[in-house]
């Protein structure tokens, strides 16, 4: 069976299968060949469900014989982000406070996926429950760039990512609280998009800061995110959150092109530190917008430089509630023979978690603290919604808007994580979005030094339909599309 199939899309293999070109179990096996090839160099996952796959491949495979109705993903392998709960399959959210987490459930997203014909995997590591930019806060090791072994693949979502571009997966899922599917995307040279807060339902995805929290997918075609997103959007009524509005056909239309369309380029965007590489890179791609009938318009964010500040504030705060539930009594690491219950709670808390995750409780209860609670949690608040009035205004005149995500390049291993701010100015370029609830996508648009560069794009919530045809209108236009990582 040839490797070429490993680089095919999703959607091209989904009709192999369903045509009888070739099994899933086949299928299966060849993209488990593959983890086993390598990762013990990059180290995407945290855990692969061989035998499971191949029964979920199996029995996909008796449905096609039998001539029954098979998903729009029959037989697609889909990796899974250990921020998101699966039945039955170790979740541990990169920490040790879940070590042994075994979840009685699956999230909506993962049900969702069985039913459309995906195969389940495998884990993917992370940052430690979602807190990070370069997927170096796990507890279980870090996990490498595809395109240079001794840099990070960008984080949390970074296991993810490494999967889709090294073709250890066609598709998967990772989840967005400040970045985490956008700014790895961009490093690892794969598509990455977040959805529109509550278009993806949250039900069974470990709650970090609930307010900004998304799932989203990985691939490395822009059709391939569509039909992903056919199958995860839509409403869950296990999630207050998710919104009731109709999920539109995102494949159709794809090919439309973007004659006409405004595409607002954000001048503050283009950050102090940013590398001149990633700068050409992004403005290539830009370019490429313009020769496919976009016309730019130059629009103004200008409460951007609250950005950080604003998210580390309401991020580390919702951190710090949704955290307390791990105590060492109902499920999670328990301290060994503790004293008396104090004890108990803080040995738990202090062996189980480590020190990024200590460190955002500790800020979160911080700004929530009586005295404080005005000067930090309601200013960013408000803050916050100065930032959302910023977009409004710029949707008034723009239909998409275009910038970096990441003003760097992959860095190497080591290089920031005894730097914590450092690492959190990084965030600077994807925040905003997660603070407006927005959706915004990562697609490859060129390479600096051999390092991939990412291209976001963001659109008003709700508005993934236009967001995937510019990303699409973009890949189309793009030469290096099919570069390989790996
Ligand atoms: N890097 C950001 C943080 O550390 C975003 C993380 C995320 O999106 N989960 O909080």
């Amino acid at each position: 069976m040839s490797d070429d199939l490993l680089f095919e899309s999703a959607l091209s293999l989904r009709e192999r299968v369903v045509s009888k070109q070739i099994s899933a179990s086949e299928l299966t096996g060849l993209f488990l060949d593959r983890i086993a090839k390598t990762d013990a160099t990059y180290r995407a996952f945290l855990l692969v469900d061989r035998d499971s796959a191949l029964a979920q491949a199996r029995a996909i495979d008796g449905a096609i014989v039998r001539g029954d109705d098979v998903g729009p993903l029959a037989g697609v392998p889909v990796a899974i982000k250990d921020q998101i709960v699966t039945r039955g399959l170790r979740t541990t959210c990169a920490s040790r406070m879940l070590e042994g987490f075994v979840p009685p459930y699956d999230a909506t997203v993962v049900d969702r996926l069985r039913r459309a014909g995906a195969i389940i995997i495998g884990k993917t590591n992370q940052d430690e429950f979602a807190m990070g930019s370069s997927t170096e806060n796990s507890a279980y090791g870090p996990t490498r760039n595809p395109w240079d072994p001794n840099r990070v693949p960008g984080g949390s979502s970074g296991g993810s990512a490494v999967a889709v571009a090294l073709r250890q997966v066609p598709l998967a899922l990772g989840t967005d609280t400040g970045g985490s599917i956008r700014q790895p995307a961009s490093l690892c040279g794969v598509v990455g998009l977040k959805p529109t807060y509550g278009r993806v339902s949250r039900f069974g995805a470990v709650a970090f800061a609930s307010s900004l929290d998304q799932i989203g997918p990985f691939a490395n075609t822009v059709p391939d995110t569509a039909a992903i997103m056919n199958v995860i959007a839509g409403h869950d009524p296990n999630d207050s959150t998710c919104v009731p509005a109709a999920v539109p056909d995102y494949l159709s239309g794809l090919d439309g092109g973007i004659a006409g369309i405004k595409v607002g380029v954000p001048r503050e965007y283009f950050v102090p530190g940013m590398t001149a590489g990633v700068e050409s890179a992004i403005q290539a791609g830009i370019d490429r917008l313009r020769a496919a009938g976009a016309e730019l318009v130059e629009i103004s964010l200008p409460h951007t430089d609250y950005c950080v500040a604003t998210y580390y504030i309401i991020a580390t705060a919702e951190a710090s509630s949704n955290l307390a539930r791990y105590d060492g009594v109902r499920y999670g690491y328990r301290a060994k023979e503790p004293k008396d219950l104090y004890d108990m709670y803080s040995r738990s808390r202090d062996e189980g978690f480590g020190s990024e995750v200590k460190r955002r409780i500790m800020l979160g209860t911080y700004v929530l603290s009586s005295g404080y609670y005005d000067a930090y949690y309601r200013k960013a608040q408000q803050v916050r919604t100065l930032i959302r009035q910023d977009f409004d205004a710029a949707f008034q005149k723009v239909d998409v808007i275009a910038c970096p995500v990441s003003p760097v390049t992959a860095f190497k291993l080591g290089e920031m994580v005894e730097d914590p701010l450092q690492m959190y100015l990084m965030d600077i370029l994807t925040i905003s979005c997660n603070l407006a609830g927005l959706p915004g996508i990562s697609v490859p648009c060129g390479f600096s030094d051999n390092l991939p560069v990412g291209l976001q794009l963001l659109a008003k919530p709700l508005g993934e339909t236009v967001l995937l045809r510019t990303a699409r209108a973009h890949e189309m236009a793009y030469p290096d599309s099919a570069r390989r990582a790996g």
